[in-house]
């Protein structure tokens, strides 16, 4: 027998440990789903593409947090700015340097994750540890006017390989405790590391994951 919506929201919040948010990742999925998850309590979603975002939201009751969690192309910017609650997926100087831009020009601040790309992952979008530890030493979020940076967004490789995942994940959580407890940096806020998805969550809070992304468990599989 399949479970509804709520009867999967029930089940998840109750493994899910405090301190861990959820974010219910409903891309590709009907805004009848997304209603049903908040009707269950659910407040933020998590949407990848910027045109099914702006089609939902007006649909939807206006307390929901958006999140935007896929690649944000530069083009789309202008559009996105002001409608979401975060955008985890930054993963270009550039792409920070453009949302700063549009939000400074709509007067509002755009909270972000800076997205890390560890080998091995899906996708190959995002900063290189190095290169993000570079961007934050030679303290080039200075000039940032209207962003405020909250952490790390980081996926592991989409493998059947436990020690690689977790070792993957232990990895983003590493670079992201270095970035937040260098005090040579005086960082504020910035303090959420969002990990793990439906079929590797678990591991990733283990690894310091406070942040988990999860579509397939909550919705059941995607039709593309
Ligand atoms: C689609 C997606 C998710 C959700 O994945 P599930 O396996 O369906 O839980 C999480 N994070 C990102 C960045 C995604 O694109």
């Amino acid at each position: 027998m399949s479970h509804s919506i709520s009867d999967e929201l029930t089940a998840l919040r109750a493994e899910i440990p405090e301190g861990v948010s959820l974010v219910a990742v409903s891309k590709f999925h009907p805004v009848e789903a997304v209603r049903e998850a908040y009707d269950a309590g659910q407040r933020c979603f998590g949407e990848s593409r910027v045109q099914e975002l702006l089609e939902k939201i007006p649909q939807l009751p206006d307390d929901i947090r958006w999140h935007f969690i896929g690649h944000l192309q530069t083009n789309k910017v202008r559009q996105l700015v002001g409608k979401t609650s975060l955008i985890e997926s930054v993963d270009s100087e550039r792409l920070l340097q453009l949302i700063d831009r549009e939000s400074e020009r709509a007067g509002v601040v755009t909270r972000v994750l800076m997205q890390v790309y560890v080998a091995r992952e899906e996708t190959k979008f995002g900063f290189l540890p190095e290169e993000l530890l570079e961007y934050f030493r030679e303290r080039r979020f200075e000039t940032l006017r209207a962003v405020h940076i909250c952490g790390v967004m980081g996926m592991a490789s989409n493998t059947d390989d436990i020690d690689r995942v977790r070792a993957d994940f232990r990895e983003i959580y590493t670079l992201f405790r270095t970035v937040a407890d260098d005090p040579a940096l005086g960082l504020r806020g910035f303090d959420t590391v969002s990990m793990g998805m439906s079929g590797d969550w678990k591991i990733a809070v283990e690894e310091g994951s406070d942040m988990i992304r999860i579509g397939t468990r909550i919705f059941g599989p995607r039709e593309y």
